[in-house]
């Protein structure tokens, strides 16, 4: 077999800094030991996020170029209206700035006191957007999901007994929205089957409940589908990204994950009345229903990443490139959780530093150790994202505890990925010197974006 290239050439480059050890020590007190708070510039491989930071193609640039501006019925509306109907085949399309916005739309009349939110696993803005509206979100991952050492096809499935059991437990009325995570983001960019997804259409038709699928990587989930699900073989991605859509109600989308764009999401919905509401609210928070928070070359950059994202030879590459970075760290027993997922590579800080209480936050010392070392920066999925006070103010912790290195879409190139692998390793041999930390400011909601860290104090 030959090696599987990158299936674009380079036309626009952007230059990387260097800095030393010392200075990342200096730059990281100052950040107050919080990735997010450091400055991109002094980072060398940003694996922070793989949200909105990809490479726009030739095309998309030149869409930018076109875009209409007019305030109202804008030709890059219909173009962006008519990608999104392609592929969802849903006839309500409301644009928005960024995913966020279309949850917080949704769950405005979705959420509430005394509602329930039902999930594989509900993305952190997802969850906040729930909470905020006095909504509670309930993670029901199947059983596999919560092992990170073990490998399974379907990882991101939701746990369709829990669901059931959950529904009858807090009345059918009291479930205002079954939402599915495609892949599983915080879950290891996991996928979810399509016997799943029929499955949970199902019970939502039994139950009278909507079925939303939160599509942020529609397109690498149908593709794991084509590759590990029976009969999905000879199915283009399109096809199979169709048939995942028609089973649902509705889907919130971030276009900066699986639209190649650096803004823009949308809400895409099946019901007439709940679409009149969405615009209403949308008039008022993100702009007239024909642009909605976007500039016209944002809606034609999406329009056109959509098409895009559905090529095969571009999702073989991306899904082998992370495939790539696992191989090499089983080479050395370095844990991750298996198998590797859609967009990210996620460490499992647990395993990795056993030494480091959960309420030390391993995740986010593995977060200081990797980029101390190489200036790489990644983000902590687990009890600092994720974590919750008891009524004694005691940290009840995440299921899982991760740093997730996600990777920009058409980024970076398999030389940047060999630095990785050398950063990784050469932490993981010295994994023993690494020590946790103790947050010293939060935030009410979303407290990993903006914690303040100190290093534990030594028993
Ligand atoms: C990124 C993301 C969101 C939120 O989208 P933004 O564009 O960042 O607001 C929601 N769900 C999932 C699974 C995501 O990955």
């Amino acid at each position: 077999m030959r090696t599987i290239i990158e299936p674009f050439r380079i036309k626009s480059v952007e230059p990387i800094h260097s800095t030393t050890p010392e200075q990342r020590k200096e730059l990281l007190i100052q950040a107050h030991y919080n990735p997010f708070l450091l400055k991109a510039k002094d980072v060398i491989i940003d694996l922070l996020t793989d949200s909105g930071t990809g490479a726009m193609s030739s095309e998309q640039w030149a869409g930018i170029m076109r875009g209409d501006e007019s305030y109202a019925g804008s030709e890059s509306f219909y173009r962006f209206e008519s990608a999104v109907k392609n592929i969802t085949g849903m006839p309500f399309i409301i644009p928005v700035h960024q995913g966020r916005a279309a949850e917080h739309i949704l769950f405005t009349f979705k959420g509430g006191e005394g509602k329930y939110i039902l999930s594989n696993t509900l993305f952190d803005t997802t969850r906040a957007n729930i909470e905020f509206s006095g909504a509670q979100g309930l993670d029901l991952l199947c059983p596999e999901g919560k092992l990170p050492a073990v490998s399974a096809p379907f990882k991101g499935n939701i746990d369709t007994q829990k669901l059931r059991q959950v529904i009858e437990e807090k009345g059918k009325e009291n479930i205002s929205v079954v939402i599915v995570t495609v892949t599983n983001n915080s879950g290891g960019g996991q996928p979810v089957s399509m016997e799943n997804i029929k499955m949970v259409r199902d019970i939502c038709s039994h139950y009278e409940i909507p079925f939303f699928i939160d599509a942020c990587r529609f397109a690498e989930n149908a593709y794991f589908i084509k590759k590990r699900e029976v009969g999905y073989q000879d199915k283009t991605i399109i096809d199979i990204a169709r048939e995942m859509f028609s089973y649902a109600d509705g889907c919130t989308m971030s276009a900066k994950k699986d639209a190649f764009a650096n803004i823009g999401g949308f809400l895409a919905l099946n019901d007439a009345k709940l679409a009149e509401q969405c615009r209403n609210q949308l008039v008022i928070t993100e702009g007239f229903p024909t642009y909605g928070g976007l500039a016209g070359r944002d809606l034609e950059a999406i329009a056109i990443g959509l098409g895009e994202i559905v090529q095969e030879d571009y999702l073989h590459y991306r899904i082998r490139s992370i495939e790539y970075i696992a191989e090499k760290l089983d080479a050395e027993n370095v844990p991750y959780l298996k198998p590797s997922g859609g967009h990210a590579l996620y460490l499992d800080a647990k395993a990795f530093l056993p030494h480091i209480p959960v309420h030390e936050y391993p995740g986010q010392a593995l977060a200081a150790a990797l980029y101390l070392e190489g200036g790489i920066r990644g983000v902590e999925i687990g009890s600092v994202m994720f974590g919750k006070y008891d009524q004694q103010g005691k940290l009840v912790p995440a299921t899982l505890e991760l740093l997730r290195l996600a990777i920009p879409r058409r980024t970076y190139t398999q030389s940047h990925m060999d630095y990785l692998l050398e950063v990784i390793i050469n932490v993981y041999r010295n994994r023993k010197q690494i020590k946790g930390f103790e947050i010293t400011y939060e935030a009410e909601y979303l407290r990993h974006f903006t914690a303040h860290f100190k290093p534990a104090a030594q028993k």
